[in-house]
């Protein structure tokens, strides 16, 4: 949880000036709010680090992406392939806004493949929802042009991948938008929020209506403005945004430390021939959130996850993970729903009861991710490296 081990004197700095005039608002109110506009802010902060032209705050990662979606044009019917490895946010959104997902294969790089986009693939298909899992990019130049070939819409979801970067590129800015989570897990937080960012003008200002009743936030007359769509509201408000701006400014430090220690990780790890890592296209990139690592069998994995969990060095199995890998998604699988939304009743081009993703469940299977602190020094991580490399040691 690198963001919140570093949560201090800033943070209470920027909540302190919104309480301080009580608007918790982000728009209007000009007179009362002292200058503070931390949501602007907040954003500012994002399209600099990430270089993209336009960042629009809201609500939640969830928000994020719902959002980079429909401004994306997604909705009912539309066929968006989706991976089977991913908080379920993804797909959620994806579903939610009347979208039936596919689900393909991913590979090594813990992401959706071009090869596995393209053997998905059905006449109908729109869009690829392409995830940047635990903290690295995708291979975008493969995805990139099976996208092209295909004239399929990519939309990213880099809501673990803020601080990810493709050969210099920030990831969310290789389609038509991306969405970052800045919930109490990520790589920076504000308890809960998200941004979407994009370099077209046409989808930032389509978000950002969207995400607020369809206001078009022309003018100062708040709620007298025009309305060109209908929206909803995944406003995020200026107490969040005001942690947001501060962990932002923190980030530079954040990853510095996480590559500092991620590298103490996979050295020690290195150590053991049987183990291999995630394949990381650009290993320069990545924003050293976790180590990555496969066993060489599921069983391994899964018995190696238990001993180190119990030996107190907590790593994530997302196999059996709850919330991350499909086998876990019952309520995928039977379509449960608490009211009808297009899925329950549209011809669906898979049968989600029952998918065959061979290769997700063999590197999912296998599959080890350690958490890389943003705080912890040197010798600390040395030493747990030093304890996890004994335990793994036994069970390879
Ligand atoms: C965390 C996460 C989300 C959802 O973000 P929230 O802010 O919790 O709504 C979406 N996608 C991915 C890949 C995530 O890891």
């Amino acid at each position: 949880m690198p963001g919140t081990e570093l949560f201090g004197e800033e943070e209470r700095k920027e909540v302190n000036d919104v309480l301080e005039t009580g608007v918790l608002f982000r728009y209007g109110h000009d007179a009362q709010r002292n200058g503070h506009w931390k949501t602007r802010d907040f954003e500012s902060e994002v399209a600099k680090f990430t270089g993209a032209k336009y960042a629009h705050a809201v609500s939640s990662g969830t928000a994020a992406i719902t959002c980079a979606l429909a401004a994306a044009g997604i909705g009912y019917g539309d066929e968006v392939i989706c991976t089977p490895y991913t908080f379920m946010a993804t797909n959620e959104a994806v579903m939610f806004l009347g979208a039936i997902p596919i689900f393909a294969e991913i590979d090594e790089t813990l992401c959706l493949s071009a090869e596995g986009i393209e053997k998905a693939l059905t006449p109908n298909t729109k869009a690829v929802c392409l995830v940047h899992m635990c903290g690295a990019a995708a291979d975008l130049d493969a995805i990139q042009a099976v996208c092209k070939k295909h004239n399929l819409i990519l939309v990213e979801d880099a809501g673990q991948a803020l601080g990810a970067f493709y050969k210099g590129k920030h990831v969310g800015l290789f389609g038509v938008a991306g969405a970052f989570s800045f919930d109490f897990f990520k790589i920076a937080t504000c308890g809960e929020g998200g941004v979407m960012i994009t370099d077209n003008e046409e989808t930032y200002k389509k978000a950002d209506t969207y995400s607020d009743h369809g206001h078009d936030h022309i003018g100062s007359n708040r709620g007298m403005e025009n309305h060109p769509y209908l929206g909803l509201n995944y406003r995020i408000g200026e107490m969040n945004a005001a942690v947001g701006l501060a962990q932002m400014r923190k980030l530079d430090v954040i990853l510095k430390t996480q590559k500092r220690n991620k590298k103490i990780i996979k050295d020690a790890l290195k150590n053991i021939p049987e183990l291999t890592f995630r394949h990381l296209i650009d290993e320069e990139g990545d924003s050293c959130t976790f180590v990555n690592f496969f066993m060489p069998t599921q069983k391994k994995a899964q018995v190696a996850a238990a001993d180190l969990g119990a030996n107190g060095i907590g790593v994530a199995y997302w196999y059996t993970n709850m919330y991350h890998f499909i086998n876990q998604w019952d309520h995928v699988h039977n379509l449960s729903t608490i009211s009808k939304i297009p899925v329950n009743v549209l011809p669906l081009p898979q049968d989600y009861s029952n998918l065959e993703l061979p290769k997700s469940q063999d590197v999912v299977g296998r599959l080890i991710s350690v958490g890389v602190s943003a705080k912890k020094s040197a010798q600390e991580v040395e030493e747990m490296s030093a304890k996890l490399v004994s335990i793994i040691k036994k069970h390879v």
